[in-house]
Protein backbone atom coordinates (compact mmCIF):
# COMPACT_ATOMS: atom_id res chain seq x y z
CA UNK A 1 0.00 0.00 0.00
CA UNK A 2 0.98 3.30 -0.87
CA UNK A 3 0.25 5.14 2.06
CA UNK A 4 -1.59 8.17 -0.16
CA UNK A 5 -5.30 7.10 0.61
CA UNK A 6 -7.35 8.70 3.22
CA UNK A 7 -10.14 11.56 2.93
CA UNK A 8 -9.67 11.31 -0.71
CA UNK A 9 -11.13 8.75 -3.27
CA UNK A 10 -14.17 6.94 -1.35
CA UNK A 11 -12.21 7.72 2.22
CA UNK A 12 -15.43 10.56 2.62
CA UNK A 13 -17.58 7.98 2.92
CA UNK A 14 -15.38 6.03 4.99
CA UNK A 15 -17.28 6.89 8.02
CA UNK A 16 -20.99 5.94 7.02
CA UNK A 17 -19.44 3.01 5.42
CA UNK A 18 -17.38 1.89 8.57
CA UNK A 19 -20.63 2.81 10.74
CA UNK A 20 -22.44 -0.16 8.96
CA UNK A 21 -19.86 -2.76 8.80
CA UNK A 22 -18.45 -2.48 12.69
CA UNK A 23 -20.09 -3.15 16.22
CA UNK A 24 -17.62 -0.36 17.65
CA UNK A 25 -17.75 3.30 17.81
CA UNK A 26 -16.88 4.92 14.35
CA UNK A 27 -15.41 8.30 14.91
CA UNK A 28 -15.06 11.35 12.36
CA UNK A 29 -13.73 14.87 11.99
CA UNK A 30 -17.41 16.08 12.31
CA UNK A 31 -18.06 14.46 15.72
CA UNK A 32 -17.55 15.41 18.54
CA UNK A 33 -15.87 13.13 20.09
CA UNK A 34 -13.23 13.73 17.29
CA UNK A 35 -10.56 15.09 19.61
CA UNK A 36 -10.72 13.34 22.58
CA UNK A 37 -10.58 10.21 19.67
CA UNK A 38 -7.13 11.49 18.05
CA UNK A 39 -5.55 12.51 21.24
CA UNK A 40 -2.04 10.85 21.94
CA UNK A 41 -0.83 10.89 24.91
CA UNK A 42 2.54 12.95 23.51
CA UNK A 43 0.25 16.41 22.87
CA UNK A 44 3.33 17.27 20.91
CA UNK A 45 1.71 15.58 17.82
CA UNK A 46 -1.64 16.56 16.95
CA UNK A 47 -3.16 15.02 13.97
CA UNK A 48 -6.31 14.50 12.01
CA UNK A 49 -7.26 11.05 10.64
CA UNK A 50 -9.83 10.21 8.04
CA UNK A 51 -11.97 8.02 10.48
CA UNK A 52 -11.32 6.42 14.07
CA UNK A 53 -12.55 2.67 14.00
CA UNK A 54 -12.82 1.93 17.90
CA UNK A 55 -13.18 -1.93 17.00
CA UNK A 56 -15.21 -3.58 19.39
CA UNK A 57 -13.75 -7.48 19.16
CA UNK A 58 -11.64 -8.92 16.39
CA UNK A 59 -14.10 -9.10 13.93
CA UNK A 60 -14.15 -5.37 13.51
CA UNK A 61 -11.00 -5.74 13.53
CA UNK A 62 -10.52 -7.63 10.09
CA UNK A 63 -13.39 -5.36 8.75
CA UNK A 64 -11.55 -2.29 9.55
CA UNK A 65 -8.40 -3.45 7.47
CA UNK A 66 -10.49 -4.84 4.54
CA UNK A 67 -12.11 -1.51 4.43
CA UNK A 68 -8.98 -0.03 4.41
CA UNK A 69 -7.33 -2.22 1.97
CA UNK A 70 -9.99 -2.00 -0.60
CA UNK A 71 -10.76 1.56 -0.81
CA UNK A 72 -6.76 1.96 -0.40
CA UNK A 73 -6.49 3.74 2.53
CA UNK A 74 -3.67 4.29 4.94
CA UNK A 75 -4.00 2.72 8.07
CA UNK A 76 -2.38 3.17 11.56
CA UNK A 77 -3.00 0.69 14.24
CA UNK A 78 -3.19 2.35 18.26
CA UNK A 79 -2.96 -0.04 21.76
CA UNK A 80 -2.59 2.51 24.18
CA UNK A 81 -1.82 5.79 22.32
CA UNK A 82 1.87 5.89 24.15
CA UNK A 83 4.03 5.86 20.99
CA UNK A 84 6.60 8.72 21.57
CA UNK A 85 6.39 9.09 17.75
CA UNK A 86 3.04 9.28 17.65
CA UNK A 87 2.74 6.83 15.36
CA UNK A 88 -0.66 5.20 15.94
CA UNK A 89 -2.32 8.34 14.93
CA UNK A 90 -1.66 9.51 11.20
CA UNK A 91 -3.06 12.63 8.93
CA UNK A 92 -5.92 10.93 6.47
CA UNK A 93 -5.56 7.78 7.73
CA UNK A 94 -8.06 5.51 9.21
CA UNK A 95 -6.87 4.52 12.54
CA UNK A 96 -7.68 0.83 14.16
CA UNK A 97 -8.13 2.00 17.57
CA UNK A 98 -8.00 -1.15 20.03
CA UNK A 99 -7.96 0.82 23.34
CA UNK A 100 -11.81 0.27 23.54
CA UNK A 101 -13.44 -3.00 22.89
CA UNK A 102 -9.91 -4.72 22.87
CA UNK A 103 -9.38 -3.82 26.51
CA UNK A 104 -9.61 -7.03 28.76
CA UNK A 105 -7.95 -9.55 30.61
CA UNK A 106 -8.19 -13.28 31.44
CA UNK A 107 -6.15 -14.35 34.14
CA UNK A 108 -6.10 -18.74 35.05
CA UNK A 109 -4.38 -18.70 38.05
CA UNK A 110 -4.24 -22.47 38.10
CA UNK A 111 -1.86 -22.43 34.97
CA UNK A 112 -0.36 -19.21 35.94
CA UNK A 113 -1.48 -17.33 32.38
CA UNK A 114 -3.10 -14.32 31.29
CA UNK A 115 -4.55 -13.87 28.35
CA UNK A 116 -5.04 -10.41 27.08
CA UNK A 117 -6.83 -8.34 24.86
CA UNK A 118 -4.39 -6.37 22.10
CA UNK A 119 -5.92 -2.40 23.20
CA UNK A 120 -5.19 -3.25 27.15
CA UNK A 121 -3.10 -1.18 29.24
CA UNK A 122 -0.78 -2.30 31.54
CA UNK A 123 -2.47 -1.20 34.61
CA UNK A 124 -5.70 -3.68 33.68
CA UNK A 125 -2.71 -6.68 33.39
CA UNK A 126 -1.47 -5.87 36.92
CA UNK A 127 -4.68 -5.71 38.41
CA UNK A 128 -6.13 -8.59 37.28
CA UNK A 129 -3.03 -10.64 37.41
CA UNK A 130 -1.83 -8.98 41.29
CA UNK A 131 -5.57 -10.99 42.62
CA UNK A 132 -3.59 -14.01 42.18
CA UNK A 133 0.00 -12.77 43.51
CA UNK A 134 1.34 -13.01 39.93
CA UNK A 135 2.60 -10.35 37.28
CA UNK A 136 4.71 -10.23 34.32
CA UNK A 137 7.57 -7.99 33.83
CA UNK A 138 6.58 -5.31 31.43
CA UNK A 139 6.89 -1.41 31.47
CA UNK A 140 7.15 1.40 34.50
CA UNK A 141 3.87 3.43 33.39
CA UNK A 142 0.31 1.56 34.21
CA UNK A 143 -1.16 3.69 31.17
CA UNK A 144 0.83 2.36 28.78
CA UNK A 145 -0.28 -0.58 25.97
CA UNK A 146 0.57 -3.68 26.12
CA UNK A 147 0.18 -3.78 22.59
CA UNK A 148 2.98 -1.83 21.29
CA UNK A 149 5.22 -2.36 24.76
CA UNK A 150 5.14 -6.02 23.99
CA UNK A 151 5.83 -6.26 20.34
CA UNK A 152 8.98 -3.79 21.04
CA UNK A 153 10.31 -5.81 23.35
CA UNK A 154 9.23 -4.40 26.81
CA UNK A 155 11.37 -3.54 30.18
CA UNK A 156 10.26 -2.04 33.48
CA UNK A 157 11.08 -3.35 37.27
CA UNK A 158 10.99 -6.79 36.85
CA UNK A 159 13.41 -6.88 33.55
CA UNK A 160 16.02 -8.19 35.93
CA UNK A 161 14.11 -10.61 37.73
CA UNK A 162 11.79 -11.99 34.84
CA UNK A 163 13.42 -11.01 31.85
CA UNK A 164 11.63 -8.77 28.43
CA UNK A 165 8.07 -8.69 28.14
CA UNK A 166 8.21 -10.71 25.43
CA UNK A 167 10.54 -13.59 27.21
CA UNK A 168 7.09 -14.28 29.08
CA UNK A 169 4.89 -14.51 25.56
CA UNK A 170 3.68 -17.55 24.68
CA UNK A 171 1.52 -16.51 22.00
CA UNK A 172 -0.27 -14.19 19.96
CA UNK A 173 -3.37 -14.20 18.05
CA UNK A 174 -2.72 -11.98 15.06
CA UNK A 175 -5.18 -10.35 11.92
CA UNK A 176 -2.44 -10.88 9.01
CA UNK A 177 -2.83 -8.06 6.18
CA UNK A 178 -4.75 -9.97 4.27
CA UNK A 179 -7.33 -10.34 6.62
CA UNK A 180 -6.58 -13.77 8.13
CA UNK A 181 -6.43 -14.59 11.70
CA UNK A 182 -3.16 -17.01 13.15
CA UNK A 183 -2.32 -17.76 16.04
CA UNK A 184 1.39 -17.78 16.32
CA UNK A 185 3.60 -19.37 18.99
CA UNK A 186 6.35 -21.90 19.41
CA UNK A 187 4.20 -24.23 17.37
CA UNK A 188 1.64 -22.28 15.21
CA UNK A 189 3.91 -20.22 12.54
CA UNK A 190 6.90 -19.98 14.76
CA UNK A 191 8.43 -17.78 12.79
CA UNK A 192 5.96 -14.76 12.78
CA UNK A 193 6.10 -15.48 16.50
CA UNK A 194 9.89 -14.70 16.29
CA UNK A 195 9.38 -11.70 15.15
CA UNK A 196 6.28 -10.32 16.75
CA UNK A 197 9.04 -10.77 20.24
CA UNK A 198 11.06 -7.34 19.28
CA UNK A 199 9.58 -6.48 15.75
CA UNK A 200 7.34 -4.19 16.31
CA UNK A 201 3.90 -3.72 14.77
CA UNK A 202 5.09 -4.72 11.36
CA UNK A 203 3.29 -7.73 10.87
CA UNK A 204 0.20 -7.88 11.70
CA UNK A 205 -2.35 -6.81 14.18
CA UNK A 206 -2.16 -8.42 17.18
CA UNK A 207 -5.75 -9.12 18.86
CA UNK A 208 -4.78 -11.16 21.78
CA UNK A 209 -1.43 -11.90 23.75
CA UNK A 210 -0.82 -14.98 25.62
CA UNK A 211 1.54 -14.51 28.66
CA UNK A 212 3.24 -16.71 31.42
CA UNK A 213 3.04 -14.92 34.68
CA UNK A 214 5.36 -15.28 37.34
CA UNK A 215 4.86 -14.95 41.27
CA UNK A 216 4.73 -11.10 41.92
CA UNK A 217 2.98 -9.70 45.06
CA UNK A 218 4.55 -6.84 47.11
CA UNK A 219 7.56 -5.67 46.65
CA UNK A 220 9.99 -2.96 48.11
CA UNK A 221 10.22 0.31 46.13
CA UNK A 222 13.23 2.30 47.02
CA UNK A 223 14.29 6.00 46.06
CA UNK A 224 17.43 7.15 46.56
CA UNK A 225 18.74 10.69 45.70
CA UNK A 226 22.14 12.23 45.70
CA UNK A 227 23.34 16.12 45.06
CA UNK A 228 23.98 16.97 41.10
CA UNK A 229 27.77 16.96 42.30
CA UNK A 230 27.67 13.44 43.44
CA UNK A 231 26.41 12.35 40.05
CA UNK A 232 30.16 11.29 38.70
CA UNK A 233 30.79 9.45 42.28
CA UNK A 234 26.97 7.77 41.73
CA UNK A 235 27.93 6.44 38.57
CA UNK A 236 31.19 5.13 38.76
CA UNK A 237 29.65 3.01 42.37
CA UNK A 238 26.24 2.17 39.71
CA UNK A 239 28.33 0.56 36.92
CA UNK A 240 29.51 -1.51 39.18
CA UNK A 241 26.96 -2.41 41.57
CA UNK A 242 23.61 -2.94 39.45
CA UNK A 243 25.45 -5.71 37.18
CA UNK A 244 26.75 -7.37 39.73
CA UNK A 245 23.81 -7.10 42.04
CA UNK A 246 21.23 -10.40 42.81
CA UNK A 247 18.81 -10.52 40.28
CA UNK A 248 15.86 -9.64 43.01
CA UNK A 249 17.39 -5.91 42.73
CA UNK A 250 16.51 -3.80 40.03
CA UNK A 251 17.31 -0.52 39.97
CA UNK A 252 16.84 2.54 37.41
CA UNK A 253 19.13 5.46 37.13
CA UNK A 254 17.70 8.74 36.45
CA UNK A 255 18.56 12.54 36.27
CA UNK A 256 15.65 13.96 37.42
CA UNK A 257 13.94 16.99 39.38
CA UNK A 258 12.47 16.64 42.55
CA UNK A 259 8.32 16.15 43.14
CA UNK A 260 7.17 18.97 44.78
CA UNK A 261 5.19 16.33 47.02
CA UNK A 262 5.09 13.82 49.70
CA UNK A 263 7.54 11.34 50.15
CA UNK A 264 10.15 14.14 49.17
CA UNK A 265 11.15 16.76 51.93
CA UNK A 266 10.19 20.56 51.31
CA UNK A 267 13.72 21.25 50.66
CA UNK A 268 14.64 19.17 48.24
CA UNK A 269 11.48 20.17 45.75
CA UNK A 270 12.13 21.31 42.55
CA UNK A 271 15.96 20.50 42.77
CA UNK A 272 17.82 19.20 40.18
CA UNK A 273 19.15 15.71 41.77
CA UNK A 274 20.67 11.91 39.98
CA UNK A 275 19.16 8.96 41.96
CA UNK A 276 17.91 5.41 41.69
CA UNK A 277 14.57 4.27 41.49
CA UNK A 278 14.73 0.66 42.86
CA UNK A 279 12.01 -1.97 42.82
CA UNK A 280 13.06 -5.14 45.11
CA UNK A 281 11.36 -8.15 44.80
CA UNK A 282 13.23 -10.53 47.74
CA UNK A 283 11.63 -10.35 51.03
CA UNK A 284 10.32 -6.69 51.80
CA UNK A 285 10.63 -6.40 55.81
CA UNK A 286 12.12 -3.33 57.24
CA UNK A 287 15.26 -4.83 57.70
CA UNK A 288 15.60 -6.99 54.58
CA UNK A 289 15.18 -3.97 52.54
CA UNK A 290 17.55 -1.86 54.71
CA UNK A 291 20.25 -4.78 54.07
CA UNK A 292 19.65 -5.10 50.36
CA UNK A 293 19.98 -0.85 50.11
CA UNK A 294 23.24 -0.53 52.25
CA UNK A 295 25.65 0.07 49.65
CA UNK A 296 23.42 3.25 48.54
CA UNK A 297 25.74 4.24 51.11
CA UNK A 298 28.93 3.89 48.80
CA UNK A 299 28.89 6.83 46.66
CA UNK A 300 28.45 9.44 50.08
CA UNK A 301 25.69 10.22 51.76
CA UNK A 302 22.01 10.63 49.74
CA UNK A 303 20.45 13.42 50.25
CA UNK A 304 17.23 11.82 50.25
CA UNK A 305 16.45 7.37 50.87
CA UNK A 306 13.58 5.87 51.51
CA UNK A 307 12.16 2.18 50.84
CA UNK A 308 9.20 0.87 51.93
CA UNK A 309 7.42 -2.60 50.66
CA UNK A 310 3.91 -1.79 48.27
CA UNK A 311 1.35 -3.78 46.05
CA UNK A 312 2.90 -4.17 42.94
CA UNK A 313 0.35 -2.37 40.57
CA UNK A 314 0.57 0.33 42.84
CA UNK A 315 4.52 0.92 42.25
CA UNK A 316 3.45 0.68 38.48
CA UNK A 317 0.65 3.47 38.65
CA UNK A 318 3.20 5.67 40.64
CA UNK A 319 4.26 8.10 37.55
CA UNK A 320 0.49 8.05 36.19
CA UNK A 321 -0.21 11.45 37.96
CA UNK A 322 2.92 13.10 37.65
CA UNK A 323 3.35 12.80 34.10
CA UNK A 324 -0.51 12.64 32.53
CA UNK A 325 -1.54 12.45 29.33
CA UNK A 326 -1.45 15.23 26.95
CA UNK A 327 2.14 16.54 28.19
CA UNK A 328 4.95 17.77 25.13
CA UNK A 329 6.97 14.89 24.83
CA UNK A 330 10.33 14.69 22.82
CA UNK A 331 12.33 11.30 23.38
CA UNK A 332 15.83 9.83 21.68
CA UNK A 333 17.80 6.81 23.15
CA UNK A 334 20.48 3.96 23.10
CA UNK A 335 21.48 0.95 24.28
CA UNK A 336 24.58 0.75 26.64
CA UNK A 337 26.76 -2.36 27.83
CA UNK A 338 29.09 -0.27 30.14
CA UNK A 339 29.01 3.63 31.68
CA UNK A 340 31.91 5.28 30.35
CA UNK A 341 33.62 7.99 32.46
CA UNK A 342 33.39 10.47 29.21
CA UNK A 343 29.31 9.53 29.59
CA UNK A 344 29.13 10.18 33.09
CA UNK A 345 31.03 13.82 31.91
CA UNK A 346 27.88 14.30 29.73
CA UNK A 347 25.40 13.04 32.36
CA UNK A 348 26.85 15.94 34.28
CA UNK A 349 26.70 18.09 31.97
CA UNK A 350 22.91 17.89 30.89
CA UNK A 351 21.62 17.37 34.15
CA UNK A 352 22.71 20.91 35.16
CA UNK A 353 21.35 21.65 31.48
CA UNK A 354 17.82 20.42 32.14
CA UNK A 355 15.10 22.56 30.64
CA UNK A 356 11.69 21.62 32.72
CA UNK A 357 11.13 20.02 35.65
CA UNK A 358 9.74 16.90 34.26
CA UNK A 359 12.41 16.61 31.64
CA UNK A 360 14.31 13.15 32.55
CA UNK A 361 17.22 10.63 31.22
CA UNK A 362 16.60 6.96 32.55
CA UNK A 363 19.03 4.33 32.43
CA UNK A 364 16.76 0.88 32.31
CA UNK A 365 18.44 -1.95 33.62
CA UNK A 366 18.53 -5.14 31.06
CA UNK A 367 21.04 -7.51 31.85
CA UNK A 368 19.86 -10.33 34.53
CA UNK A 369 17.29 -12.76 34.05
CA UNK A 370 17.19 -11.49 30.48
CA UNK A 371 20.51 -13.29 29.33
CA UNK A 372 18.38 -16.41 30.14
CA UNK A 373 16.82 -16.12 26.44
CA UNK A 374 19.30 -16.88 23.85
CA UNK A 375 20.67 -14.00 21.48
CA UNK A 376 19.33 -15.53 18.32
CA UNK A 377 15.68 -16.78 20.21
CA UNK A 378 13.54 -13.83 20.08
CA UNK A 379 13.87 -10.79 17.73
CA UNK A 380 15.31 -8.51 20.33
CA UNK A 381 18.73 -8.17 19.33
CA UNK A 382 20.97 -6.60 22.25
CA UNK A 383 20.46 -9.38 25.14
CA UNK A 384 24.59 -8.52 25.57
CA UNK A 385 23.45 -4.81 27.00
CA UNK A 386 22.93 -3.77 30.45
CA UNK A 387 21.10 -0.51 30.12
CA UNK A 388 18.26 0.40 27.67
CA UNK A 389 18.89 4.55 27.73
CA UNK A 390 16.11 7.07 26.98
CA UNK A 391 16.38 10.54 27.19
CA UNK A 392 13.26 12.48 27.69
CA UNK A 393 12.40 16.06 26.74
CA UNK A 394 9.29 16.63 28.57
CA UNK A 395 7.31 20.05 29.01
CA UNK A 396 3.45 20.90 30.09
CA UNK A 397 3.29 23.70 27.79
CA UNK A 398 3.75 23.89 23.41
CA UNK A 399 6.03 26.86 24.18
CA UNK A 400 8.24 24.52 25.70
CA UNK A 401 8.54 22.09 22.80
CA UNK A 402 11.55 23.47 21.15
CA UNK A 403 13.29 23.65 24.20
CA UNK A 404 12.73 20.33 25.24
CA UNK A 405 13.32 18.96 21.72
CA UNK A 406 16.58 20.70 21.62
CA UNK A 407 17.99 19.61 25.15
CA UNK A 408 17.06 15.82 24.06
CA UNK A 409 18.68 16.07 20.57
CA UNK A 410 22.22 17.89 22.44
CA UNK A 411 21.78 15.25 25.54
CA UNK A 412 21.87 12.33 23.15
CA UNK A 413 24.49 13.69 20.19
CA UNK A 414 26.63 13.80 23.44
CA UNK A 415 25.94 10.51 24.34
CA UNK A 416 25.47 8.46 21.29
CA UNK A 417 29.47 7.20 20.74
CA UNK A 418 29.24 5.80 24.75
CA UNK A 419 26.56 3.72 23.35
CA UNK A 420 26.45 0.29 21.79
CA UNK A 421 25.14 2.43 18.49
CA UNK A 422 21.63 1.45 18.54
CA UNK A 423 18.72 2.03 20.59
CA UNK A 424 15.60 -0.40 21.96
CA UNK A 425 12.85 0.50 19.19
CA UNK A 426 10.21 1.65 21.44
CA UNK A 427 12.75 4.31 22.37
CA UNK A 428 12.89 5.56 18.50
CA UNK A 429 11.39 8.70 17.11
CA UNK A 430 9.68 8.74 13.84
CA UNK A 431 12.28 10.86 12.33
CA UNK A 432 15.59 8.59 12.55
CA UNK A 433 15.68 6.88 9.36
CA UNK A 434 15.88 3.19 8.32
CA UNK A 435 19.76 2.98 8.85
CA UNK A 436 18.63 3.48 12.95
CA UNK A 437 15.66 0.40 12.56
CA UNK A 438 18.26 -1.38 11.22
CA UNK A 439 20.85 -0.81 13.89
CA UNK A 440 18.14 -1.58 16.53
CA UNK A 441 18.07 -5.23 14.65
CA UNK A 442 21.36 -5.57 14.20
CA UNK A 443 21.83 -9.33 12.45
CA UNK A 444 18.08 -10.14 13.13
CA UNK A 445 16.98 -7.29 10.20
CA UNK A 446 17.22 -9.66 7.37
CA UNK A 447 15.38 -12.27 8.91
CA UNK A 448 12.79 -9.69 9.78
CA UNK A 449 12.56 -8.47 6.33
CA UNK A 450 12.15 -12.11 5.37
CA UNK A 451 9.12 -12.78 7.66
CA UNK A 452 7.52 -9.48 6.62
CA UNK A 453 7.77 -10.39 3.35
CA UNK A 454 5.79 -13.33 4.11
CA UNK A 455 3.01 -12.11 5.96
CA UNK A 456 2.73 -8.22 4.50
CA UNK A 457 4.44 -8.19 1.41
CA UNK A 458 2.45 -4.76 0.49
CA UNK A 459 3.89 -3.28 3.71
CA UNK A 460 0.45 -2.87 4.47
CA UNK A 461 1.56 -1.75 8.62
CA UNK A 462 3.91 0.96 7.77
CA UNK A 463 3.38 3.83 10.48
CA UNK A 464 6.03 1.99 12.68
CA UNK A 465 9.64 1.41 12.89
CA UNK A 466 9.45 -0.09 9.34
CA UNK A 467 11.20 -2.71 7.98
CA UNK A 468 10.29 -2.56 4.78
CA UNK A 469 10.13 -6.04 2.86
P1 LIG B 1 0.45 3.06 20.57
O1 LIG B 1 0.81 4.48 20.28
O2 LIG B 1 -0.97 2.73 20.70
O3 LIG B 1 1.08 2.11 19.49
C1 LIG B 1 2.41 2.25 19.05
C2 LIG B 1 2.63 1.30 17.88
O4 LIG B 1 2.58 -0.04 18.37
C3 LIG B 1 1.57 1.39 16.81
O5 LIG B 1 1.93 2.36 15.86
C4 LIG B 1 1.54 -0.03 16.26
O6 LIG B 1 2.57 -0.15 15.30
C5 LIG B 1 1.92 -0.87 17.44
N1 LIG B 1 0.80 -1.53 18.14
C6 LIG B 1 0.24 -1.20 19.32
N2 LIG B 1 -0.66 -2.12 19.69
C7 LIG B 1 -0.67 -3.06 18.71
C8 LIG B 1 -1.36 -4.28 18.52
N3 LIG B 1 -2.22 -4.75 19.42
N4 LIG B 1 -1.12 -4.99 17.38
C9 LIG B 1 -0.24 -4.54 16.46
N5 LIG B 1 0.47 -3.39 16.60
C10 LIG B 1 0.25 -2.68 17.71
N6 LIG B 1 8.58 1.02 27.12
C11 LIG B 1 9.13 0.04 27.88
O7 LIG B 1 9.53 -1.00 27.38
N7 LIG B 1 9.25 0.19 29.23
C12 LIG B 1 8.82 1.30 29.89
O8 LIG B 1 8.94 1.39 31.10
C13 LIG B 1 8.21 2.33 29.11
N8 LIG B 1 7.70 3.43 29.71
C14 LIG B 1 7.05 4.36 28.97
C15 LIG B 1 6.47 5.46 29.62
C16 LIG B 1 5.80 6.42 28.91
C17 LIG B 1 5.20 7.58 29.62
C18 LIG B 1 5.69 6.30 27.51
C19 LIG B 1 4.99 7.37 26.72
C20 LIG B 1 6.25 5.21 26.85
C21 LIG B 1 6.93 4.24 27.57
N9 LIG B 1 7.54 3.14 26.95
C22 LIG B 1 8.12 2.15 27.71
C23 LIG B 1 7.57 3.02 25.48
C24 LIG B 1 6.40 2.21 25.01
O9 LIG B 1 6.73 0.83 25.09
C25 LIG B 1 6.08 2.54 23.54
O10 LIG B 1 5.76 3.91 23.43
C26 LIG B 1 4.95 1.68 23.00
O11 LIG B 1 4.88 1.83 21.61
C27 LIG B 1 3.62 2.03 23.60
O12 LIG B 1 2.64 1.14 23.20
P2 LIG B 1 1.12 1.64 23.04
O13 LIG B 1 0.32 0.47 22.62
O14 LIG B 1 0.73 2.40 24.25
O15 LIG B 1 1.31 2.69 21.88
Amino acid sequence: MSGTGGIGGAGGTAVADLRELLRGEVIGPADSGYDEARALYNAMIDRRPAVVARCADTTDVRAALRYARDHDMDLSVRGGGHSGAGQSVVDGALVVDLSDGLRWVRVDPEARTALVGGGTQLGDLDHEAHGYGLGVPAGVMSTTGVGGLTLGGGHGHLTRRYGLTVDSLTGADVVLADGTTVTASADEHPDLFWALRGGGGNFGIVTAFRFALHPVDTVGLGVTLWEPERIGHVLRWYREFLPNAPEDVNGFFAVLTVAPGPPFPEELHHRKMCGVVWCLTGPTDEESLAEALAPVAEPGPPAFHFATPIPYPALQAMFDELIPKGLQWYWRGDLFDRITDDAVDTHREFLERMPTELSTMHLYPVDGATRRTGPMDTAWAYRDAVWSGVIAGIGTEPAEADAVRAWARDYWSALHPQSMGAAYVNFLGEEEGEGRVRDTYRGHYDRLREVKRTYDPDNVFHHNQNIAP
